[in-house]
């Protein structure tokens, strides 16, 4: 009798942390609209930066918001910047903030599924626009936007107050994986870094005022510090 099942095992053993990765599937307009940007000849490239900025500046309007109830959210890091970061060497760009942040969960349903109504509409006119046609300037796709000019995205967020990062990849097709951060959790305090691998034809965003000019047009208004990051050299 020794081998048989306690009768509580099929509840203990989803609450032991998963050795791997989990592989989590898109929501089905998620995965449309990451086809239509993954394979994109859309010329609205520029506009990806917007979106990345426009939601590291809520990420740390929201930690703002947070700090009033909770004051030391913010105590040990509390000017709110957004960080720009070209790395030729190895090809990315990455874009940090020390805003809020997301939890394991957050990273999740936030970066997996997109609850906007009319995006169906959306995604339909885009698919027969040839060149985004503005679309996708005037809808606003969001993070999803990042796979106009990237093939692979790492995002690695850590929420405020949390002990524990998580990252969150993908190559915009077949899902997407989520993980404790591990070793690279040490560089990030709080907020949210999201890396870029670029494309080969998106390499001009790694030249210092190709990434100026593009935030010069469309963040201007944005009410935290945006730093470039130029490397030495
Ligand atoms: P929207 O900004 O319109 O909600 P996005 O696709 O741009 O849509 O972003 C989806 C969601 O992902 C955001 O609402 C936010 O909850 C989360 N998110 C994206 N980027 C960040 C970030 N840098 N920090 C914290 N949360 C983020
Ligand atoms: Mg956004």
């Amino acid at each position: 009798m020794t081998d048989a099942a306690p009768p509580d095992a099929s509840e203990a053993t989803p609450a032991s942390p998963a050795p791997h990765a989990e592989v989590h599937p898109f929501q089905a307009e998620v995965a449309e609209l990451l086809h239509l940007m993954v394979h994109s000849v859309y010329s609205e490239t520029d506009v990806f930066l917007r979106e990345l900025i426009s939601n590291a500046s809520d990420a740390c309007d929201r930690l703002r918001y947070e700090a009033i109830a909770r004051p030391e959210l913010l105590a040990d890091d509390p000017d709110l910047k957004i960080r720009i970061t070209p790395d030729k060497a190895a090809g990315t760009l990455t874009v940090a903030d020390n805003g809020v942040g997301m939890d394991r969960q957050e990273l999740i349903d936030n970066l997996g599924t997109i609850a906007r109504s009319g995006t169906r509409a959306f995604i339909a006119r885009l698919a027969e626009a040839k060149d985004g046609g503005g679309l996708i300037g005037q809808f606003g796709v969001g993070f999803y936007a990042a796979f106009m000019v990237a093939d692979r995205i790492e995002v690695t967020s850590r929420r405020a107050g949390a002990d524990e990062a998580f990252v969150w990849r993908s190559t915009g097709s077949a899902g997407f994986e989520v993980e404790p951060a591990g070793a690279h959790a040490a560089a990030l305090p709080r907020g949210t870094e999201i890396v870029l691998h670029l494309k080969e034809d998106a390499r001009k965003y790694l030249e210092p005022w190709e990434i100026e000019r593009v935030v010069h047009a469309y963040s201007d208004h944005i009410q935290f510090p945006i730093m470039l990051a130029v490397p030495a050299g």
